[in-house]
């Protein structure tokens, strides 16, 4: 296996209160995992300050699963970039497709949400995903490109490098979901790479972590790793447990 930085993260949504939050941060706190992996948790909002609190000394990162892009005032039920950074998360999961699917975020808000919360310190991870009808009909690529441009629109060269992307899509996520081939992911990703070169510019040595997500497994999770344009994975359900989230973890090396 290469030894290139790889990122794998694990997305609790809707689940966790406190106390089952900082049960499972405290399981995961003394968790080193293997050179070169960086690891991090997405809590839900009222579990993030407990969990940020358990892994201040771990090298494990704490982020967010949303934000709005306004520092405050009249947003009923939103919470901030500076809210979350207060936390001590350092990373905000964007755009994610059940938001876009449930709660209408469009591309437009998830830029919107990209500069706010690289203006307060956070490492946004972008996610774009396909449709199975955008897949079926092949034209996956021209939506992930539209997603992550319009995601980055704007975005200074010294801030794309604290930009991660995470490519699922919208077929491969949750229990109706069956991952995508291998070989599939190393095409999407392979042309994401220009894309995103395009946006860094072509010889800059900035290198966006591109990663995978959509039912990641223990049984296929080194296969995505091991392809050269993937930098890492985003876990759901197959993460939340802690004992199962260090072994995924360590599986990779
Ligand atoms: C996700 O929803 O981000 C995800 C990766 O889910 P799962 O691994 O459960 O398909």
């Amino acid at each position: 296996m290469s030894q290139k930085s790889i990122w794998i993260g694990t997305n609790w949504k809707m689940n966790k209160g406190p106390a089952a939050a900082i049960a499972d941060a405290r399981a995961l706190a003394f968790f080193r995992p293997p050179e070169g992996v960086r690891c991090f948790l997405a809590p839900p909002a009222t579990s993030l300050r407990d969990v940020g609190a358990v892994l201040q000394d771990s090298p494990l990162m704490v982020g967010a699963q949303n934000m709005y892009w306004e520092e405050n005032g009249a947003w009923t039920g939103e919470i901030s970039a500076p809210m979350i950074a207060e936390c001590g998360a350092s990373i905000v999961v964007l755009g994610h497709s059940e938001r876009r699917l449930h709660f209408g975020e469009t591309d437009w808000t998830v830029n919107l949400k990209v500069r706010a919360a690289l203006r307060h310190g956070l490492r946004p991870l972008i996610c774009i995903g396909d449709t199975l009808d955008e897949y079926e009909f092949g034209v996956s690529q021209e939506t992930l490109a539209r997603q992550t441009k319009i995601a980055l629109h704007g975005v200074s060269q010294e801030d794309l490098e604290r930009v991660l992307v995470v490519y699922e899509p919208v077929w491969a996520i949750g229990a109706a979901g069956r991952p995508a081939e291998p070989a599939f992911v190393s095409q999407i990703h392979t042309t994401l790479r220009g894309v995103v070169q395009g946006i860094v510019g072509q010889g800059s040595s900035v290198r966006i972590p591109l990663l995978y997500g959509g039912s990641v497994s223990r049984g296929n999770i080194r296969d995505y790793v091991a392809l050269p344009d993937v930098d890492g994975v985003l876990i759901g359900r197959a993460g939340w447990d802690p004992a199962d989230f260090m072994d995924l973890v360590e599986s990779v090396r």
